[in-house]
């Protein structure tokens, strides 16, 4: 099971044997560009952060592909295209707070980060906050917090939210998620069974309910309930 993976794995415009540091990101752009990431601010923040400080050991010469990559715990670090599509639907603005739930390598709330004034991001996996923390801090990405908590909570002691941002696949969207999000605010959360095709969807907290638009069929690891062993 992958996480964050589109439905469609051919990577045409991916990165090919002998090709250089710059060519490399030409190609990791075009791909994102090429798979309906075309929001400029989104773009610069995908140039700017390196997903291969994101990516460990034998997978880190894959790290500019557009494809989801194991990480430590048993997760992944989601498929390029799938986090600028993501990045893109919850329409961040420069003030925004950002709940972010599934850490897993940071890459994504480094890339938030950018967009927004702070990011929250909590796993239930220690080791992740610990090794993502870290690399926040070399990165020099000050206006991050990581924590370990169950995301299906919420965090409801630095709630609202104006932007919430599930990278994990839930059967329903969380109601303390549902209920942390400001009146306006925006949630997007892969929703469906964890062993299948889930579907993106994009939450908007109205004054008067939730308005609910299916995004695109993606693949998510599980929003698992509590803490993890490690
Ligand atoms: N956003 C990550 C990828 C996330 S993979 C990145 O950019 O690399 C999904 C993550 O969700 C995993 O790290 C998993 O431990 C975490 N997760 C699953 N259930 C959770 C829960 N209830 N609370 C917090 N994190 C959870």
């Amino acid at each position: 099971m992958s996480a964050g993976t589109g439905d469609d794995d051919h990577d045409p415009d991916g990165p090919r044997a002998g090709d250089g540091p710059g060519e490399q990101k030409m190609r990791f752009l075009f791909a994102l560009r090429s798979r309906g990431v075309t929001d400029p601010r989104v773009l610069d923040a995908m140039e700017r952060i390196d997903r291969g400080a994101f990516v460990r050991g034998h997978f880190e010469d894959r790290a500019y592909e557009d494809t989801p990559l194991p990480i430590v715990c048993g997760q992944t670090i989601s498929q390029p295209s799938v986090v600028g599509l993501m990045t893109q639907a919850l329409d961040i603005g420069p003030r925004d707070t950002v709940l972010e739930v599934g850490t897993g390598s940071g890459y994504q709330a480094a890339i938030l980060s950018l967009l927004c004034r702070r990011v929250l991001t909590v796993d239930r996996h220690r080791r992740l906050v610990v090794e993502a923390e870290a690399l926040f801090r070399q990165l020099g990405l000050s206006n991050i917090t990581a924590r370990v908590a169950d995301g299906s909570r919420g965090l409801p002691e630095q709630a609202p939210f104006d932007r919430i941002m599930v990278t994990a696949a839930a059967e329903d969207p969380p109601g303390p998620l549902l209920s942390q999000l400001k009146i306006g605010g925006i949630m997007v959360v892969p929703v469906g069974q964890s062993d299948a095709v889930q579907t993106l969807i994009r939450v908007t907290r109205m004054a008067d309910g939730f308005r609910y638009d299916e995004l695109r069929q993606v693949r998510f690891v599980p929003l698992v309930e509590g803490l993890g062993q490690t």
